[in-house]
């Protein structure tokens, strides 16, 4: 079981080995292959298992090398989290391993100032990092965003998304992504609400229990 073995980009390698993973952990080499397909996918990973990377690497081996036409012109990749110290934990990993390519990513967070990441959507990110209350906000107040280009979603950390009180604007969000698309869901825990979500958001999903 190797990085090597996946058929990723020399840009991506080289970004996975100055971050220092010498071999895939178990949930990556279950995602990584599946997701490079196309494939909209469940895993129930907890934090510190390294799904970040598991979903982060093929979303970026997929916006690099799929329909590369489409690029800048829109936001094609969306990851919601529960919390704001997730979604920064989230776009770190995600920044050092798209370190050696062009691909551009916005953080929508609580306690960042609105203007600020206005502008910064307004430069059209490849992948947006947001909590889902954030993306409302900018969903509706900021000009010219949409989510009508996303072709792959992840959800991370659904069970806790739901918990904290986010199941509306889940809808919300979901419905105004476009219906052929990628998704990606991580729950630690498989509850109803969290089975309800999937149902709603994903289309034949591949199960992965590692
Ligand atoms: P996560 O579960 O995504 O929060 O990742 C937990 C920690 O594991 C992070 O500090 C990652 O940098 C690290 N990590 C992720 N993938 C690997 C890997 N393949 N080899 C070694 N460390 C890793």
């Amino acid at each position: 079981d190797s990085f090597l073995s996946m058929n990723l980009s020399r840009p991506l390698l080289k970004a996975i080995t100055s971050m220092g993973f010498q071999k895939p952990t178990p949930i990556q080499s279950a995602t990584i292959p599946v997701a490079l397909l196309g494939k909209d996918v469940v895993g129930n990973a907890v934090t510190g298992s390294g799904k970040t990377a598991a979903f982060m690497i093929p979303m970026l081996e997929r916006l690099l090398y799929r329909d590369k036409g489409k690029k800048a012109a829109a936001t094609r990749c969306l990851v919601l989290l529960p919390t704001r110290e997730l979604a920064v934990q989230c776009y770190e990993v995600g920044k050092k391993l798209a370190s050696h390519t062009d691909v551009q990513l916005c953080l929508l967070v609580g306690g960042l100032s609105l203007k600020t990441q206005e502008a910064a959507l307004r430069a059209r990110p490849d992948i947006v990092l947001a909590t889902p209350g954030r993306l409302i906000d900018h969903i509706r107040n900021s000009p010219g965003f949409t989510l009508d280009a996303i072709d792959i979603l992840v959800l991370d950390e659904a069970d806790r998304m739901l918990s904290e009180g986010f199941h509306e604007e889940l809808t919300e969000i979901i419905k105004s992504c476009p219906k052929s698309r990628q998704t990606m869901l991580f729950s630690a825990t498989m509850t109803d609400s969290v089975d309800e979500l999937i149902k709603m958001s994903l289309n034949k999903p591949v199960r992965l229990f590692v």
